[in-house]
């Protein structure tokens, strides 16, 4: 690992002018990836600015239903917050599905946001990729793509962002706070990540230097009748293979409203407009269910080795709203 220097700021301008005057340096906060990535020589930094100590660790339960994280509220405090729990279910699950307990001890809020692709050619710095390297080529585009992207991704990069929490904010509608050296930005989390095209190493539209500092859930009654679902190799411990955040309202058997997001499947969480879309307004059955999956999957372009994630993604759907739509009618 590459020898580093290590500085707690006081407060939350002076680490925003810290990165603003340091091109190698990042932000730290619990460290879960991103120490990781400096042991294996992906990343980098030269100086390591220490946010963890800011006043950036509550919950504020918003007027109106919403919600304010602050950045670096751990994993395992959000999941177990009691208005979480039963205001956005689908956030508490989301965070158990992810990690082990002792990671969502330590990993936070923003960097769990963050956090990087897990496609093993990004982690072997003696492979081609684009995202490490921008130019060397894409490995996984050919190689070992099992647990790749089916939309939105380019022949640069068919990397998928691993967050479980990102899925369930984007089907939120939640909004990022940042500070940056211009000043204080909002950023709605469906346009946080980037889809890969000809830059995969930009991942997020956040200026260089932007510290995030909260994130922000609108008022959304009906997302106590929300779920997340997750798909992975083994029990526990491991990223998702597909996962689905849903929330449902049901008029009788009427679709009222509601918000679905697929995870890994795409560089960045994937808000489910079309098939939204194609429920909205009609009455709930899991055939419906199955069409909306399949308007939104119809942009899918699966690689070599994972065609199974179009009927894999289909099913969670259905499964995820036909248990909300019971759950609604008990
Ligand atoms: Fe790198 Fe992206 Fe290709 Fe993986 S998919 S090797 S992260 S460029």
């Amino acid at each position: 690992m590459r020898d580093f220097r290590y500085h707690r700021p006081a407060d939350v301008a002076e680490a925003v002018a810290l990165l603003d005057a340091e091109p190698e340096a990042a932000y730290l906060a619990g460290g879960t990836n991103l120490v990781d990535l400096m042991k294996l020589g992906v990343q980098r930094p030269d100086l390591l600015v220490d946010v963890t100590r800011l006043p950036l660790d509550t919950v504020e339960p918003l007027p109106g239903g919403g919600l304010r994280i602050g950045a670096t509220v751990r994993n395992s405090d959000l999941a177990a917050h009691p208005v979480v729990r039963r205001d956005h279910p689908l956030l508490a699950r989301a965070l158990l599905a992810g990690a082990s307990g002792q990671l969502r001890n330590m990993a936070t809020t923003a960097g769990n946001l963050l956090q990087r692709t897990r496609c093993v050619y990004f982690q072997d710095t003696g492979k081609a990729c684009n995202k490490r390297e921008p130019g060397t080529g894409c490995a996984a585009r050919h190689g070992q793509n099992r647990d790749l992207a089916i939309l939105g991704w380019s022949e640069f990069c068919v990397a998928t962002h691993p967050s479980d929490l990102a899925v369930a904010l984007v089907a939120l509608d939640a909004v990022v706070e940042a500070h940056d050296p211009g000043g204080a930005r909002e950023i709605p989390l469906t346009e946080l990540h980037r889809t890969p095209g000809l830059h995969p190493e930009r991942e997020t539209t956040l200026p260089r230097g932007a510290l995030i500092t909260a994130v922000r859930i609108p008022p959304l009654l009906f997302a106590r009748r929300s779920t997340y679902l997750k798909v992975r190799d083994r029990a526990t411990f491991a990223f998702a293979v597909g996962s689905v955040a849903a929330a449902l309202d049901l008029a009788g058997d009427v679709v009222r409203d509601i918000r679905l997001a697929y995870g890994a499947v795409a560089h960045r969480p994937w808000r489910a407009y079309r098939a939204e879309e194609a429920l909205r307004g009609r009455p709930f059955t899991a055939e419906l269910a199955a069409r909306a999956a399949d308007a939104e999957l119809a942009a899918a372009r699966p690689l070599e080795h994972n065609e199974f994630k179009v009927p894999l993604i289909r099913n969670l759907t259905v499964r995820a709203l036909t248990e909300l739509a019971r759950a609604v009618s008990r």
